[in-house]
């Protein structure tokens, strides 16, 4: 799973940032801002641990765009599950 620069659902579009912050001010793995709907990656992480943390924040976008009202636990556990299927190589063939 490459990292995209930007994820398009419903017509609304998810930018994505890879930055690496100052440790001592901000311990984040992946954050959403809401307002503008950008997603900031810290890739001081381990792949895995920024893949998990893209599907969260992605989830985290899909909650607003559909006014979900999902919980914290809610996608915890989904983003935990979705990373699980594509890491093991799960797909749907016709
Ligand atoms: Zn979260």
């Amino acid at each position: 799973m490459k990292i995209p620069k930007e994820i398009v659902i419903s017509g609304h579009t998810i930018k994505v940032k890879q930055v690496i912050p100052d440790e001592a001010k901000e311990n984040f793995i992946g954050r959403l801002e809401t307002k503008n709907l950008v997603i900031e990656l810290n890739m001081s992480y381990t792949e895995d641990m920024i893949k998990e943390a893209l599907i969260h924040e992605i989830l985290h976008a899909a909650d607003i765009i559909y006014n979900l009202d999902l919980n914290e636990y809610h996608i915890g556990v989904i983003s935990a599950v979705v990373f699980k299927l594509i890491k093991e190589g799960y797909y749907v063939k016709d």
